[in-house]
């Protein structure tokens, strides 16, 4: 599988370090609000990697973290008048459920910053102890002086770094080489932990640092995030991780592209700032927005428009209404004429499309012309009568198995359950104050959704819209 390693820059072919275990850590949420689009087409890149390990018979261990205590976490819990842990768990909550709808599959680890303190202050006391930092005032610094590979990730330029100019924000300009926070002295008011420097709390950086050490060892595999996240985040992950261990930290880096709105950086002020609620308003179809992401290969940037959004969702529905077909064809009986359809060969071709598609450094749309090439012979195939049911099971399981790394079919995910029942018991209660609308109001919304619900002597049950 070849993938473009930002560390040197490079197409590499890769292999994980321990043969058929890939262990990935891709960098998590900043839980202070609820996530936008481009944050979670970040997370479908991710998605899409370790699904495609998985259908290459490697086992994936991926870590990904949720950073709930920095600078923005702790400002919006005071200005919300709640604790830290109230407030972050809010937009946890908010962030695992936009990433099930977009039908993301759950990583192995889901550590949290405020769970790791001791592991991050023993990164910071390895470095003490090579010699890699100084304090001040009950905070400590990564002198990055003491590190000669500093830069070796984005290629910034050391010449710009002025002795002791030091930084206690998390996130500092572009190009601005500076000394970073490893731990800060605590603020009066802010939540702080003990440790050999005194009351404090620690910097962003250390927090991927320690956990992925933690969780995947002291050296892995790949290391990923949006471009945003290679300075300084990842460069300064890389120095105070091989600054503690003296070996190196992660083979290789990835990074996704950002997405734009109509050629524009999302910002709240310009009104193009969409979450996902905002985004399924104008058009309920989470499986639309996914392959939205995957049209456009993870290192270009991605420009969203309600136009391509559209495109999307037809797009999808040609995949859905094409998977039926076959799908009532593979339950027909045999028919006693087998049909003249190459199934297994022209299977076995998309399926070596499909994956050199996908293996060409995650080339997603080259991997889903590949789909519909198939498809159109598939339905022409349907069409003529020369496509029998054996075929149409043959079919079925090439698509199957290309959707195990899209995730587009079917539309609703199982993860929406809690959800639904949630629903269908509010439309009861309506149903019991005799607010029929309300009642039916709520069926509609889920019907929209492709939920069927039938009222039993038993009860309420649903199930999925046939073709969905
Ligand atoms: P944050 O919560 O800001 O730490 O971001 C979570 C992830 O989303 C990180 O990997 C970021 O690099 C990524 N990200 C932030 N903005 C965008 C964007 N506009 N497009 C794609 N990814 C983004
Ligand atoms: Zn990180």
């Amino acid at each position: 599988m070849k993938l473009t390693n930002t560390l040197g820059r490079r197409l590499v072919d890769f292999a994980p370090l321990e043969p058929g275990h890939v262990r990935l850590y891709t960098c998590g949420p900043t839980v202070y609000n609820v996530v936008h689009i481009g944050n979670l087409r970040t997370f479908v890149f991710e998605d899409v990697l370790r699904r495609r390990f998985r259908a290459r018979g490697d086992r994936v261990t991926q870590v990904m973290n949720l950073t709930d205590v920095d600078d923005k976490t702790i400002r919006g819990a005071q200005e919300a008048g709640l604790s830290l842990g109230e407030f972050t768990a809010k937009y946890a909550d908010a962030f695992f459920r936009d990433i099930g709808r977009l039908n993301v599959e759950p990583a192995e680890h889901y550590p949290k910053a405020t769970d790791h303190v001791p592991e991050m202050i023993e990164v910071i006391r390895k470095l003490e102890g090579r010699g890699h930092t100084y304090g001040s005032e009950g905070s400590v610094y990564f002198r990055i002086s003491t590190f000669p590979g500093y830069g070796k990730l984005s290629g910034i330029d050391l010449e710009k770094t002025r002795r002791g100019d030091r930084v206690a924000d998390d996130e500092y300009e572009k190009e601005d080489v500076k000394d970073f926070a490893l731990w800060k002295a605590a603020k009066p008011g802010e939540p702080s932990w003990p440790s050999p420097w005194g009351q404090g709390r620690p910097g962003w950086h250390i927090e991927c640092s320690a956990m992925s050490m933690k969780y995947l060892g002291e050296h892995f595999d790949i290391h990923t995030g949006a471009v945003d996240n290679i300075f300084p985040h990842h460069e300064n992950e890389i120095a105070q991780s091989e600054g503690a261990t003296g070996h190196p930290f992660v083979e290789v880096w990835l990074h996704a592209e950002h997405l734009i709105v109509d050629g524009e950086k999302m910002s709240k002020s310009k009104g193009n700032f969409y979450t996902l609620d905002d985004v399924l308003e104008r058009r309920d179809d989470p499986a639309a927005v996914r392959y939205l992401f995957l049209s456009v290969p993870y290192r270009k940037k991605l420009n969203f428009t309600w136009e391509a959004l559209g495109a999307a969702a037809a797009a999808v529905a040609r995949i859905r209404s094409a998977a039926v077909r076959i799908d009532e064809l593979a339950s027909a009986a045999t028919p006693p004429r087998p049909g003249s359809f190459p199934s297994e060969e022209r299977a076995a071709l998309f399926r070596s499309e499909f994956a050199s598609g996908m293996d060409d450094d995650l080339n997603t749309p080259e991997a889903l012309a590949a789909v519909f090439n198939y498809l159109r012979q598939v339905n022409a195939a349907v069409d003529d009568g020369s496509l029998d049911s054996d075929g149409a099971r043959v079919a079925r399981g090439a698509l199957a198995d290309a959707d195990r790394v899209l995730g587009v079919l079917p539309g609703a995910p199982e993860v929406l359950s809690s959800e639904i029942e949630e629903k269908i018991a509010a439309r009861n209660a309506a149903r019991q104050r005799r607010d029929f609308a309300g009642a039916d109001r709520i069926r509609d919304e889920l019907g929209a959704r492709g939920i069927v619900l039938e009222d039993t002597p038993g009860g309420t049950r649903w199930k999925k819209a046939s073709g969905v």
